[in-house]
């Protein structure tokens, strides 16, 4: 079973209300068995909601402790909501003993280059095998 962004599948749970379909990463999903997963809603936010990024660090700083997750406008302290759904997702990657996730680029959550996102690194400290699209 493989743990997938649900944006790369088409669901609409972007922070701007839309999705990033990946067809390639839709087509894994007809053949295998997959799991998609919303760091952010799973974190309580709502969609759309105001794009955020990390700030002093990257996805491990947030899981330590020393980095936050900002809203790019407001500057909103949004690190619980990003440390929730990380460990919503590590809840879920148990349950189905996960060895493999595909995330979406790019992302506060989900990113893995240049910048680890919080649920990525904490999907990294569980051992399972990052791959990153879109
Ligand atoms: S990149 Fe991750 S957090 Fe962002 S919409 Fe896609 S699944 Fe949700």
């Amino acid at each position: 079973m493989i743990l997938v962004s649900s944006c790369l599948l088409g669901i609409c749970c972007r922070y701007d209300g839309l999705s990033k379909p990946d067809d390639e990463i839709i087509k894994l999903a007809k053949q295998s068995q997959v799991v998609p997963v919303c760091p952010e809603q799973l974190g309580g936010l709502p969609t759309p909601r105001p794009a955020a990024y990390i700030s002093g660090g990257d996805g491990f700083d947030v899981l330590a402790g020393t980095a936050k997750v900002l809203t790019v406008r407001q500057k909103a302290d949004v690190t619980k909501n990003f440390l929730q759904g990380a460990r919503e997702c590590e809840r879920i990657a148990r349950f189905f003993d996960i060895k493999r996730a595909v995330v979406k680029s790019r992302s506060p959550s989900c990113g893995l280059n240049p910048q680890v996102g919080v649920t990525t690194a904490a999907l990294i400290l569980l051992g399972i095998d990052i791959l990153e699209t879109g």
